[in-house]
């Protein structure tokens, strides 16, 4: 890899100020001052220095966000907080797997991994969803066969079937298998209801951690990774 990607990915500014970095002598690798920016590095072998203090840089990286109402499911955004600011983070190489709207709360998987969000996200691979529902009138159970067998949320549009369990008068919790777009709020819409408030909790084998608060994440553990490829 190139070492201003390398320290760019690592969180150390755009290329431009990496580039800077380096003219100003603060780089090493392997104990040499470098030169050149665009010396070829092997992120797993060589030793990067900044200032003297070597540089941590995991190759992939997993995160579990408790993504908070108000934020944007989006890498950067002219208007809204995005789930990214959330990690406080300089790394340029991270992305959310899939959106979750603005006023959703709950699971967000961030990575840097493509071909893991490719996987999760296609469409051919019913990768389930659970969603706490919160309702602005009672759950009515007429709707729950249609759910079960697939509601239609448009005149183009049919859901494949979800699974459905009741868990409070106005509460509901909803397996989905795909992830159109508002496409909880359109089923319920669809069931002559509403969504007040809207929670993700499971993607895959990932469950939302409980201690996790809104805005709060976690590096997913080994255990995690490995069940979600
Ligand atoms: N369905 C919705 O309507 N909104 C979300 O954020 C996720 C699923």
């Amino acid at each position: 890899m190139r070492l201003d990607k390398f320290l760019a990915h690592a969180g150390f500014g755009t290329r431009k100020e990496v580039k800077e970095l380096v003219r100003k002598g603060r780089v090493e690798v392997n104990g040499q001052r470098v030169k050149k920016d665009d010396q070829k590095i092997d992120e797993r072998q060589d030793q990067i220095q900044v200032d003297g203090r070597i540089v941590t840089y995991e190759t992939e990286v997993y995160i579990m966000l408790n993504k908070p109402q108000g934020v944007v499911s989006a890498t950067e955004d002219s208007r809204y907080e995005t789930v990214l600011d959330c990690l406080e983070t300089n790394r340029s190489d991270l992305f959310p797997v899939g959106r979750l709207d603005i006023d959703t709360e709950g699971l967000l998987l961030i990575t840097n991994d493509g071909a893991l969000a490719h996987d999760l996200l296609s469409p051919k691979k019913h990768v389930d969803k659970t969603y706490e529902v919160h309702l602005e009138r009672p759950w009515d159970p007429q709707y729950e066969a249609a759910i079960q067998t697939g509601i239609r949320i448009s005149d183009e549009e049919v859901c494949l079937p979800a699974a459905l369990r009741q868990t409070a008068e106005h509460v509901i919790l909803l397996t989905i298998q795909e992830g159109k777009f508002h496409q909880v709020k359109r089923m319920m819409h669809a069931c002559d209801n509403e969504v007040v408030y809207l929670k993700r909790l499971t993607m895959g084998p990932l469950k939302l951690d409980a201690a996790l608060q809104p805005g709060q994440w976690r590096n997913c553990t080994p255990q995690e990774i490995e069940a979600l490829k």
